[in-house]
């Protein structure tokens, strides 16, 4: 009987494997160079951290939460998002204390989320994010607005640059202060309660916890009524709308444009003050395929679960997403497969052997190199050689073995050259790096 995979997960392998380490590796990367440390928590928490972290009323928490009981009766969770993870984890070792503030860490890794499957949305994806905490100031926030930016933009980065029918866009939004917040709540309250018995019996639920997560619904009938409600922008504080024209100044200083959009809420209840999402608008200006990430301040976040009061701002990419981002700007020939620098062929059961110790000393250099194992004849090795997207193809046989020689096949220049063994460390190293240098000029 085939076991199929669980619904809503997905295999990455072989090229899509190398596009999802390359998209971490540049995360890191622009992490680092942001001052940023690597911090890893584990995938299961005790499933109350994400109910008081992430929030009782929200879609997460309630409806979308891997949750069971482990052999010792306690409840545990699949983690949704790491942001709680990591506060628990900064709370649980005191990493607070001496430090100095803002910590500031990176995270790349699964999560779990029991979401209906469709385009762009698992069951089990992959977050890259970051998380700055104990610095209140709006450049913190305009800091990490712009890194994500960079991150997205450098990935999208397309060689016909302006030509790009794709635009890159990051709205921004405030959630306010907690008297805003909560002047806001009231207004919704008063708003829905005329329309509440018609909507969803998720808005119902909504509204009596925190009618805010009411504006996340996705259900078309409720849209319409969702349309026409309170806007946040009339209900926030002089202080809260200055901190927002500030980031957004700031933003335009680094020459990144922040569209406000007054419907932006995030679905996680830890968000106050900003918030932010990135997304990639096709040429009708419409997402192609919904946040590509998005992340937002928090007041009382590491407070709530047991921490010092120090305030803390992050954002998160999904994988998944800056993959499919990738694709859509840059489709690459799926066939092309990336294989090794270097495939060795015996012609006989000797060569074979030689190839053996060959491959040592190439791969000692870090030069990728596969060997064939079964003798072939020089045109199904040149066949085999192309199919496994070889940069070239080394082959020995009786008369290299009698002079101590190989013969080297580049599949993409098809020169052809003779190369004693004694030589070939430094001859193939030679070939390598002409290699990356005749791409890089291109
Ligand atoms: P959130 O933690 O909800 O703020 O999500 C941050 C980012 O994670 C989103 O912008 C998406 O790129 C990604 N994401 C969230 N949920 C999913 C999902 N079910 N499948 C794939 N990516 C997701």
């Amino acid at each position: 009987m085939e076991i199929y995979p669980v619904k809503g997960t997905h295999d990455i392998v072989e090229n899509d494997a190398e596009l999802y380490r390359s998209i971490e590796e540049t995360c890191m990367a622009v992490a680092h160079f942001y001052g940023y440390k690597e911090i890893r928590t584990p995938i299961i928490e005790h499933t109350n951290l994400f109910v008081r972290g992430v929030g009782e009323s929200s879609d997460i928490v309630n409806k979308e939460m891997y949750t069971f009981l482990d052999k010792g009766e306690r409840s545990i969770t699949l983690r949704p998002e790491l942001t709680a993870g990591v506060m628990r984890s900064i709370v649980s070792n005191k990493l607070y204390v001496n430090a100095d503030l803002p910590l500031k860490y990176y995270y790349v890794g699964p999560c779990f989320r029991y979401e209906r499957p469709q385009a762009g949305r698992y069951r089990q994806f992959h977050q890259f994010g970051i998380e700055a905490i104990g610095s209140p100031s709006y450049y913190l926030d305009a800091e990490t607005i712009a890194m994500g930016y960079r991150i997205a933009s450098i990935l999208s980065s397309s060689k016909e640059g302006e030509n790009s029918p794709y635009k890159l866009k990051v709205y921004v939004n405030s959630l306010g202060d907690e008297d805003s917040r909560a002047n806001y709540k009231e207004a919704l309250k008063k708003y829905f309660a005329k329309h509440i018995k018609n909507m969803c019996g998720d808005c119902k639920r909504r509204y009596e916890i925190n009618p805010l997560r009411i504006l996340d619904c996705k259900v078309e009938e409720d849209q319409a009524i969702i349309k026409d409600a309170p806007k946040m922008s009339d209900y926030l504080s002089e202080d809260s709308k200055l901190y927002l024209n500030n980031v957004i100044s700031l933003l335009k200083e680094l020459g990144i444009e922040a569209t406000i959009d007054d419907g932006l809420v995030r679905g996680l209840d830890y968000y106050t003050g900003v918030v932010f999402e990135y997304h990639l608008l096709d040429e009708d200006g419409k997402s192609i395929i919904g946040a590509l990430g998005g992340g937002g301040h928090y007041a009382r976040l590491l407070k709530e679960i047991g921490g010092p009061d120090l305030e803390g701002i992050g954002l998160a990419f999904g994988i998944e997403r800056l993959a499919y981002l990738i694709k859509t700007i840059h489709p690459v020939d799926e066939e092309k497969i990336y294989g090794p620098d270097f495939y060795l062929f015996g012609l006989n059961e000797e060569a074979i052997e030689e190839n053996f110790k060959i491959s040592d000393l190439l791969r000692v250099r870090t030069l990728s190199t596969e060997v064939c194992y079964e003798v072939k004849s020089p045109k199904s090795a040149i066949k085999t050689a192309l199919r496994r997207g070889a940069y070239c193809a080394i082959l020995v046989g009786e008369d290299e073995l009698a002079k101590k020689q190989v013969t080297i096949k580049n599949l993409t220049t098809q020169e052809q050259t003779s190369v004693a063994i004694s030589d070939l460390g430094d001859v193939a190293s030679d070939i390598i790096a002409k290699r990356y240098v005749d791409v890089e000029g291109e």
